[in-house]
């Protein structure tokens, strides 16, 4: 099992510098099984039950490097670093922004667009959700601003649609019609304001846009806007 040292490991999850960290432990304050480190410059195992095994002031470790989230994303949030505005790294724990590698979201949620929104802080993992090959499909409730005309499911299905400025068509995306203001649409690409693109290009307007599935994730029903949650094994299989 891979080891490391605990003051790296702990500045790196931004608990403080290496010499606060130092500090920590020689105060007795980061405790595993029970017993105190007082020794900062000690390798401890990366077992993945040490956040319930070690405590740091008392409370359990934060999830180690290697983690995901979901995030119920609400609306008037931003999926970025550098915007201005309430960002979605402002639902987290300040101590999480600190962390290193640091958490990034996979893929985008346009502003005005709530729902599922994943973190991770392993590149490899978001590489592998985010790549045309895995054709993670992702799953959106649309209201309209008219009503369906009713062709709009196989222009979406028959992979010809071309978006303005764009020089390829779409993949094919399933339209599920749902009332005439009302559909979720599935797709696997991820074009920048892709759904409510298509609706434009179909002479509609996307009212409301929410993201409920990922994969074959769902956006768990007790998950309220605001809210994450630190994704299991399980979790993270259904994506793919
Ligand atoms: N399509 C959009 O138009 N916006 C999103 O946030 C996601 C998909």
């Amino acid at each position: 099992m891979a080891s490391v040292r605990l003051d790296r490991l702990l500045a790196n999850l931004g608990y403080g510098s290496r010499r606060e960290i130092q500090m920590l432990a020689r105060a007795g304050t980061i405790v595993l099984d029970g017993s105190p480190l007082r020794d900062a410059d000690q390798r401890i195992a990366l077992d993945p039950d040490l956040s319930s095994r070690l405590t740091v002031s008392g409370k359990s470790l934060d999830p180690l490097p290697g983690m995901a989230l979901m995030l119920h994303k609400p609306l008037g949030v931003t999926c970025s670093h550098k915007e201005a505005g309430p960002l979605v790294y402002g639902l987290l724990p300040p101590r999480w922004r600190r962390r290193e590698p640091p958490l990034s979201t996979v893929g985008r949620l346009d502003k005005e667009t709530s729902g599922l929104l994943l973190l991770t802080d392993d590149g490899a993992l978001l590489h592998r959700i985010i790549s045309p090959k895995a054709s993670v499909s992702k799953r959106y409730q649309v209201t309209l601003d008219r009503p369906l005309r009713g062709d709009e499911g196989a222009i979406f299905a028959s992979g010809t649609l071309m978006l303005e400025g764009e020089e390829k068509p779409l993949l094919p995306v399933t339209l599920e019609v749902h009332g005439p203001t009302s559909a979720a649409v599935t797709l696997t690409e991820g074009r920048y304001h892709q759904v409510r693109r298509m609706f434009a290009a179909v002479g509609n307007h996307v009212a409301a846009l929410h993201r409920d599935r990922v994969g074959a994730l769902d956006l768990p029903a007790d998950l309220e806007p605001g809210q994450y949650r630190v994704m299991g094994e399980g979790d993270v299989a259904r994506v793919f």
